[in-house]
């Protein structure tokens, strides 16, 4: 674990009583705990309870020679940096230190400036390793803090699964899945369309190289309800600035998905748009607003839709509507809800959208309104917004309201614009 309060431990291994206590005497005065031994077997003992964090050691020892206590040491505390103390006289000693790797050697009898400095570099290095466990330590519990279910990705490794997905998983943590091997790749069973072969690369590829920067979704085996259909996530990632860090963030969508699968159902669309209906749709706000997962509602209205009958007929004014729902469904997100609340007015349901997004999405679909040439129309048809998200806890009630406050202010300001409120 982390231990960056704990002042760091030296342990001396050196037979010659004098060179020791030198030894000793040269590190001794400063912010380091130095210890001594005079042969392997001592300094094995005095490892086991005092858990040195580096190891000076000569290479010719009595009984366990230098060699075998590198790894001993090793064995027992993995991340020790080791400096080698040799003498001129034992070249071949010297070559299997190089071989088995160490992080310093020093000559001896040891020169006071050389010893340290070869000290200090470890010194510097275990001070580095202790920042970037600490930096990932703080980063993994602010993700455990995450209502959401959330992925740390190095490359296209998986470095974090965060708590809420664990416990989806059927885990506590990210430890305790790995302590049995388990992957986030052994609960993955489609991604988008396809069946997963579980190549651990494949599904990260697809949404990170995606030219088209689509939604994506993800079809998760859910062990609590093994006979059960997996749930559906929609995900999308985030990459952390001039690095290879990437945070994977999940929204379980598996209630829209049940829903739009419902979409054939007659009874559920109107029959001019094949939008959603409005009894349908309100169905899904309010399962969406119980759920507590963030998203937008889009409300527009189009701008002066009766002149539009008046002028060139009723048939063009339902070829108008016709033209316009599949017109948002080519400029809308796959999880996106399109409905027909009446007449000429239409909602948008956007899960995991922000104010931001919201708007980005109004104005995304106003643009393609007004660029759009509808059938028997020889002037430009325009269209009105109000757009919200969900404020925690209220209704979709509520929420419409304010969305149709919103679309009201639009209209009341000049139409063929966009307000969020
Ligand atoms: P505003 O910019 O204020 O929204 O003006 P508007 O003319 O669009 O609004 P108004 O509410 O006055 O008119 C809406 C019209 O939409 C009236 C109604 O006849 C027409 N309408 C409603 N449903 C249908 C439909 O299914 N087909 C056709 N062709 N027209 C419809
Ligand atoms: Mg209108
Ligand atoms: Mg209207």
């Amino acid at each position: 674990m982390i231990n960056s309060g704990k002042r760091l431990t030296i342990l001396i291994v050196q037979q010659e009583d004098y060179e020791r206590q030198a030894m000793v005497s040269l590190l001794d005065k400063g912010k380091l705990k130095v210890l001594a031994a005079r042969d392997g077997s001592e300094a094995l003992t005095v490892m086991q309870h005092a858990e040195p964090d580096i190891l000076v050691t000569d290479m010719v020892l009595d009984g366990i020679n230098g060699i075998q206590l590198i790894d001993e040491a090793r064995r027992f505390l993995p991340d020790i940096k080791v400096v080698v103390a040799y003498s001129p006289y034992s070249p071949r000693l010297l070559m299997q230190a190089v071989e088995v790797g160490v992080d310093g050697f020093v000559q001896l009898p040891a020169d006071g400036r050389k010893l340290r400095r070869a000290v200090m570099r470890c010194v510097k290095d275990i001070a580095a390793a202790r920042r970037m466990a600490e930096a990932d330590y703080s980063l993994h519990r602010l993700l455990d803090f995450f209502p959401t279910p959330a992925v740390l990705m190095d490359g296209m490794r998986i470095t974090y699964i965060n708590r809420r997905l664990a416990s989806f998983l059927g885990y506590d943590n990210h430890a305790t899945m790995s302590e049995v091997d388990m992957g986030l790749e052994d609960f993955i069973v489609q991604v988008g369309d396809e069946p997963y072969d579980g190549d651990p690369a494949k599904w990260i590829h697809a949404i990170v190289n995606d030219p088209l920067d689509r939604d994506h979704v993800l079809h998760i085996e859910n062990p609590r309800h093994p006979d059960g259909k997996p749930n559906v996530f929609s995900v999308t990632f985030n990459q952390f600035p001039g690095s290879d860090l990437r945070l994977f963030t999940f929204q379980d969508v598996s209630v829209l998905e049940d829903e739009l699968a419902h979409l054939e159902d007659e009874a559920s669309t109107d029959p001019l748009t094949k939008a959603l209906n409005r009894r349908s749709f309100l169905r899904i706000l309010g399962q969406s607003a119980a759920m507590g997962e963030p998203f937008a509602l889009v409300m527009f209205d189009i701008d002066h839709f009766k002149s539009i009958n008046d002028t060139y007929g009723h048939d063009v004014g339902d070829a108008v509507l016709r033209e316009i729902a599949q017109l948002v469904r080519d400029n809308i997100r796959e999880n996106d809800i399109l409905a027909r609340w009446g007449g000429e007015e239409f909602m948008v349901l956007s899960p995991g959208s922000d104010k931001g997004r919201a708007r980005q999405v109004a104005e995304r679909l106003r643009c393609a309104v007004a660029g759009f040439q509808f059938t028997g129309v020889p002037r430009q048809v325009t269209s009105s917004f109000g757009a919200t998200v969900h404020a925690s806890g209220e209704s979709g009630d509520a929420m419409v309201k304010r969305a149709d406050m919103a679309l009201y202010r639009a209209k009341e300001t000049g139409r063929n614009k966009v307000i969020v409120e």
